[in-house]
């Protein structure tokens, strides 16, 4: 495969922070289902500010870096995502990058609020459904005890702005109601936006791209903000006219197969990769870290 820099594009490289500690969740579409998530999780404490200095180094100035905290499912163990969070506070993340995000099931976020202050700046919490009986099917487990609501408000108050994340891994009878139902539903818990994703894996994913497409050309309900179309990602930004922000993305599998170096992953060793699956390490990639490039046929 031949790869060419690519010169025109949001300019904006993730790096993610794998916690390790697994997933109480059992989702159909788990993006780990194919992927090694064995850790030990001393040694991620131990190596994992090293490894996002180098990197962060490594990119310079040459792009934007949003850090991407994710899992399984990162507060399974609040007391050690404390400490994750502790470390990125005395490293003083946040003079160093663009934006500090989490994505989570919430099961025990509320635990660990107090100490994303001045770390994160936004949460994206897994909903998947507004219905909680959908909501409970989906995930595999019962949501009793989780009040959206007043997170949400607890996350504002420290400067952390929250939205709701569904993947969409089917069709779904009457696709605009649902949505408009999710979004008003958001609205209502505090959320500041609703963002759908593209399963992975689905082998009818036209089918996002249809509601994607649709969505944009609702001109009367939304406001098109941004919108790309790449070999790796497929999204749009809309505004409600109510301000209600809408995200729709389509990503791949394994991004490095098609884009090289817009995303880096610190995985559950505390260790920096190029690629989601550990093929390659920081230290072994073969192209300049801070730039993106793109594959392009023979
Ligand atoms: S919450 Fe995330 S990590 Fe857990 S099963 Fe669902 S998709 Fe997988």
């Amino acid at each position: 495969m031949k790869y060419i820099e690519r010169k025109d594009y949001n300019k904006v490289i993730t790096v993610k922070l794998v916690i390790p500690g697994g997933c109480n969740a059992k989702c159909p579409f788990c993006y780990n289902k194919d992927k090694d998530m064995s850790c030990n999780k001393q040694q991620f404490l131990d190596n994992f500010i090293e490894s996002l200095d180098d990197i962060i180094t490594r990119i310079g100035d040459k792009n934007p870096i949003s850090v991407d905290i994710t899992g399984g499912e990162p507060t399974l163990d609040p007391e050690y995502l404390s400490k994750v969070f502790i470390k990125l506070k005395e490293f003083n993340i946040k003079s160093k990058v663009l934006r500090v995000t989490m994505t989570t099931n919430g099961t025990h976020l509320k635990e660990v609020i107090p100490y994303m202050e001045d770390v994160v700046d936004y949460v994206n919490i897994s909903i998947h459904d507004w219905r909680p009986l959908r909501r409970e099917e989906i995930l595999g487990f019962c949501f009793n005890g989780i009040d959206y609501k007043d997170m949400v408000q607890q996350l504002n108050d420290i400067r952390i702005t929250v939205s709701a994340c569904a993947v969409i891994f089917k069709k779904v009878p009457n696709f605009i109601k649902w949505r408009d139902f999710f979004i008003d539903w958001a609205k209502d818990v505090g959320f500041i936006a609703v963002r759908f994703r593209c399963d992975v894996f689905w082998n009818d994913s036209d089918v996002f791209d249809y509601y994607l497409t649709e969505s944009m050309s609702e001109t009367d309900k939304f406001d098109v903000i941004d919108y790309e179309n790449t070999t790796d990602s497929h999204w749009c930004r809309l505004r409600r006219k109510d301000k209600m922000r809408v995200f729709f993305l389509h990503g791949v599998l394994d991004t490095s197969i098609k884009t090289k170096g817009i995303e880096y992953v610190i995985d559950t060793d505390g260790h920096c990769y190029c690629d989601y699956y550990r093929r390659t390490k920081v230290e072994d990639y073969q192209y300049e870290v801070g730039k993106i490039y793109d594959a392009v046929s023979d």
